[in-house]
C-alpha cells in the first residue's frame, strides 16, 4: 500500500512511501520548505530497534522467486496470444517487459540468499548498527527522536539532562 507523507508543520508532500519500507538511517529530517524537524516514517534506528533478524531468513527470497517465476510465466503466456488494443509493431513490448521483470526480480533474489549465505548482508547490517549507535552519541539528536516519541534507553541518554536541562522529557 503507498501512503503519502506529508510536513507535520507545513504540509508540503514530501515522498510517497510503501508501508512495509524499512530503511535504515537518520529517523529526524528538516523539511526542504519549511525547515522544521519531521520524522522520517520510512527510517529506523538499529541501535533502538536491534538488528531484525528475519532479515536473514530464507522466506523473502523464495517468495521473490516465486514472484518473479510469475511473472515470467505470464510474459510466456502473452507471447503466445494476442494483445486487444495493442498494435501489430509493439505486441512484443508488454510479454517482453513481464520477461525481463521477471529475470531481475530472481536475480535479486539469488544475490539476497548468496549475501545471508556468506555473511556479507549480516556484516553490512554490524556496520549500520555501529553508524547507528554513533549517531545516538549525539545528545541533540537523542532528545529530537524523544521529542518525536522515540523510546530512547537510558543509557542513550548521556548528558543531555543537562545540556537540555530546561525541558522535561521521559
Ligand atoms: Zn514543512
Amino acid at each position: 500500500m503507498s501512503l503519502e507523507f506529508r510536513c507535520p508543520t507545513c504540509g508540503k508532500k514530501l515522498f510517497s512511501y510503501e508501508a512495509r519500507t524499512r530503511k535504515y538511517g537518520e529517523i529526524i529530517r528538516k523539511c526542504g520548505k519549511c525547515g522544521v524537524d519531521y520524522a522520517d516514517p520510512r527510517y529506523h534506528e538499529l541501535a533502538l530497534d536491534g538488528i531484525p533478524e528475519d532479515e536473514f531468513g530464507y522466506l523473502q527470497y523464495v517468495l521473490m522467486i516465486a514472484l518473479g517465476a510469475f511473472f515470467i510465466w505470464r510474459g510466456l503466456h502473452l507471447f503466445g496470444g494476442r494483445q486487444l488494443g495493442v498494435p501489430e509493431e509493439i505486441q512484443w513490448l508488454m510479454p517482453s517487459a513481464f520477461m525481463l521483470t521477471g529475470i531481475a526480480v530472481i536475480i535479486a533474489a539469488l544475490i539476497g540468499i548468496i549475501s545471508v549465505m556468506t555473511g556479507a548482508k549480516r556484516r553490512r547490517f554490524d556496520r549500520l548498527l555501529r553508524e547507528s549507535e554513533q549517531r545516538m552519541k549525539d545528545p541533540g539528536y537523542v532528545y529530537k527522536l524523544r521529542k518525536f516519541g522515540y523510546n530512547v534507553p537510558e543509557n542513550y541518554t548521556g548528558g543531555d539532562r543537562q545540556i537540555y536541562g530546561g525541558d522535561t522529557i521521559r
